[in-house]
């Protein structure tokens, strides 16, 4: 525990009607309570209980403030340390020099963020939630509020800590196994470790897919139209920003001067960037663009490939249908207010059924099949609940990719065969991965933790 005691303004400095003085550490309670004037000792009153009284400086006998004082005793605080946080309420002036007599009189400036560092040195909280405080406090839109505050409150280490557990039970599992060959215990076997990893891996991936759908929420699909001049790409476009009328930001690009343009699409916002002749001036001159727009395209995280209904498929269409097969692509045949002479069936040997919307960009028809479409292929069905976690920060994305990575290893490798002493490696390093996340130092503690599960006996 810290020796000193450290003290700051925990509201925000403004016209707020109160202001609160936060005081930790050992001596919180005799600090204040040398400045502070009421029917009780502050020493001792109960922990958790609120007082009413006087800050008063003692040199000059003179009462700064009428304040609310309230004591919270380690370790049930914020800090697991000795809390008391003065409520003033004479504005900002006021609150400064409540701040100023505390530290005069015991107590010294805390830092930027030592109340939560504290927090997490004496274990009240995790570092997953020492950096949604953080963000917290930094985050500047409501939903980016929203994430920090659901983590501060221990929604990603609520799932993070049973993941770890399966692990560590797998790897006493294998330990046992290692040590104890000749040991009466139920071998472990290949499907066994397959089956354990899957699980984990299925918990893993359902953090990313949902990291993801945050940061679109944030951030914007960023999406890009291609196809055959006169395909209707101009069309679509402005279908969609007409059928918006939110036409958000024209901005043109810094970097590689491209422009583009915000839609939302039912509460999806689009990024469309204007690669490939979105905004040509005259489709003659248009290329297909393919080379082109080669850069943007792997950027991107949406493709609309259009296609014109009342057409048979180009030799450019063909290999614009193979070279986007495998990403997230939607096939928008358009034209369709137009007889019918595409090969269809071509288009669906690789493409699902939900991957290919019919509209007609001219007459505005069809522009909400696209939008489920969109829907479909970035959220999955927990974002309508509102029941999720959405891990914004980059340190866990990381570690969250780092742990896929391990699990998906181990699995590669129980199906090679490979000697289990050697599947362990991954499977420790996916239980530290995770356990960065909450700031778990590994090492050692792996070992001390296996053990502490297996009661062996011997
Ligand atoms: P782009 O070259 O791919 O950008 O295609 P444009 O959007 O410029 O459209 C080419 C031509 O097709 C224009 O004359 C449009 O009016 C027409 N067009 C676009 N979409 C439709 C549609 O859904 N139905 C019909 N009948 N014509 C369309
Ligand atoms: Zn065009």
């Amino acid at each position: 525990m810290n020796e000193d005691t450290i003290a700051a303004i925990a509201t925000a400095l403004g016209e707020g009607s109160i202001a609160v003085v936060r005081v930790s550490g050992q001596n919180a309670v005799d600090t204040v309570a040398k400045i502070f004037k009421s029917k009780l000792d502050l020493r001792e009153v109960p922990t958790h209980t609120v007082q009413y009284g006087w800050i008063v400086d003692p040199k000059q006998d003179a009462v700064l403030d009428e304040v609310l004082v309230t004591v919270m005793k380690g370790p049930r605080s914020f800090t697991a340390e000795d809390v008391v946080e003065i409520s003033t309420h004479g504005g900002i002036v006021a609150v400064k020099s409540v701040l100023e007599l505390v530290l005069r009189n015991g107590a010294r400036l805390a830092e930027p963020g030592e109340f939560t560092k504290r927090a997490f040195l004496n274990g009240r909280i995790d570092l997953a939630q020492a950096e949604a405080v953080i963000d917290l406090i930094r985050s500047k839109s409501d939903r980016a509020f929203q994430v920090a505050r659901k983590q501060a409150e221990g929604a990603l280490s609520k799932k993070i800590v049973p993941m770890r557990q399966q692990l560590i039970e797998l790897l006493a599992h294998v330990e046992v196994n290692i040590d104890y060959p000749e040991h009466d215990v139920e071998s472990v076997t290949a499907d066994f470790i397959r089956e354990n990893c899957s699980s984990v891996l299925t918990q893993v991936n359902q953090l990313l897919i949902q990291s993801n759908e945050g940061k679109i929420l944030r951030e914007g699909i960023v999406t890009v139209i291609v196809g055959r001049p006169n395909a209707g790409k101009s069309s679509l476009l402005n279908a969609l920003a007409r059928d918006n009328k939110a036409i958000v930001t024209d901005i043109p690009g810094t970097t590689r001067d491209i422009v583009e343009e915000s839609v939302s699409l039912s509460g999806i916002p689009l990024r469309l960037l204007d690669t490939a002749g979105i905004r040509e001036t005259s489709d003659k001159v248009e290329q297909i663009g393919v080379e082109r727009s080669r850069g943007a395209l792997s950027d991107a995280d949406l493709t609309l490939l259009v296609l014109n209904h009342h057409e048979e498929l180009h030799e450019d269409e063909r290999k614009l249908l193979e070279q986007l097969k495998d990403r997230s692509t939607i096939v928008v045949v358009n034209k369709i207010d137009l007889p019918g002479q595409l090969n269809i069936e071509e288009v669906e040997r690789d493409y699902s059924k939900e991957r290919i919307v019919y509209l007609s960009a001219k007459e505005g028809q069809g522009i909400e099949d696209l939008e489920k479409a969109v829907s479909g292929l970035f959220f999955s069905g927990a974002v309508e609940s509102g029941d999720i976690t959405y891990v914004s920060n980059a340190r866990h994305i990381a570690l969250l990719h780092q742990t896929k990575q391990s699990l998906e290893d181990a699995i590669q490798a129980t199906h090679e065969g490979v000697p289990i002493d050697l599947i362990q490696i991954d499977l420790a390093a996916s239980w530290e991965a995770l356990g960065q996340i909450l700031g778990d130092a590994a090492g050692d503690s792996l070992l001390d933790q296996i053990f502490s599960q297996f009661c062996l006996g011997k």
